[in-house]
């Protein structure tokens, strides 16, 4: 927890809500909080994931349906999931912030929604699909 800012000038610790330093006026740095979209570049959807995420799904559930038909969409599913959590494992959650935390979750939750809708519409395309 910083309840204080450093001065970067002469080191004087300041109040987080100082807007100037109280020792030596100089203009303390004013920390925005990130906002949750636009402007924070962890909350973007990045087309790389999806179209990879994907292609995995429409691979696995292809394969899969030949095996056990039933069980296509689940486990292509799974898999998708399973490479969500690689592809956002070393995902940068800067600080223990369980607002970031949620905004990284948020994010997987739309890339997977994303892959899927994707994965079947292509499947319906390919004709594996009934
Ligand atoms: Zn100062």
């Amino acid at each position: 927890m910083v309840s204080t800012i450093i001065c970067p000038r002469c080191k004087t610790k300041n109040s987080k809500k100082a807007k100037v330093c109280y020792n030596c006026k100089n203009t303390l740095k004013v920390h925005k909080k990130p906002s949750i979209l636009g402007s924070n570049p962890e909350s973007r959807i990045e087309p790389k994931i999806i179209i990879i995420g994907a292609l995995i799904f429409i691979i696995s559930n292809a394969i899969i349906l030949n095996i056990a038909y039933d069980y296509s969409i689940l486990v292509s599913g799974f898999a998708t999931m399973v490479y969500l959590y690689y592809a956002f494992k070393d995902s940068q959650v800067p600080t223990a912030s369980k607002n970031k935390t949620r905004i990284l979750g948020f994010k997987i939750i739309l890339h997977y929604l994303a892959i899927v809708a994707l994965g079947i519409i292509t499947l319906f395309a390919l004709g594996y699909a009934n």
